[in-house]
C-alpha cells in the first residue's frame, strides 16, 4: 500500500522510516536521513488546531498531528484553536493533499 492510495481511500497513515523510525513528512519513497525505506505504520485520525482563517462560510485550519506533521483542513463548523479533531475525509485533488476535519 502506498500514502497515497491510502488516503484517497480516507486512510491517514504516519509514513516513518523502517530504519530510523522518525516521520517522514512530507511523504516519500525513502528517509531523508538513512536513505531507508518508508512503512506505513500508524493510522491516525485526530490532530489539533493550530490555527486556523476564514473564507465564506468555510473555515480551513492548519491542523497538526503527532506533534509534528501540519496540514491545511477544511472545517464545517466554528473551529477553536487548540481543539482535538477527526478527521472526516481525505483524498488527494489536482496533486495536492486535502482533509476535512470535524
Ligand atoms: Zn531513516
Amino acid at each position: 500500500m502506498s500514502f497515497e492510495s491510502e488516503l484517497s481511500q480516507g486512510s491517514f497513515y504516519i509514513p516513518e522510516c523502517v530504519k530510523c523510525s522518525i516521520i517522514i513528512w512530507p511523504p516519500s519513497e525513502f528517509c531523508n536521513q538513512c536513505f531507508g525505506e518508508i512503512v506505513l505504520r500508524k493510522k491516525i485520525s485526530e490532530g489539533k488546531i493550530i490555527e486556523f482563517s476564514r473564507k465564506d462560510e468555510e473555515y480551513f485550519c492548519i491542523v497538526e498531528f503527532e506533534n509534528q506533521i501540519r496540514v491545511m483542513a477544511k472545517m464545517t463548523n466554528i473551529p477553536k484553536v487548540g481543539q482535538m479533531v477527526k478527521i472526516l475525509k481525505s483524498g488527494i485533488s489536482k496533486g495536492n493533499y486535502f482533509f476535512e476535519v470535524t
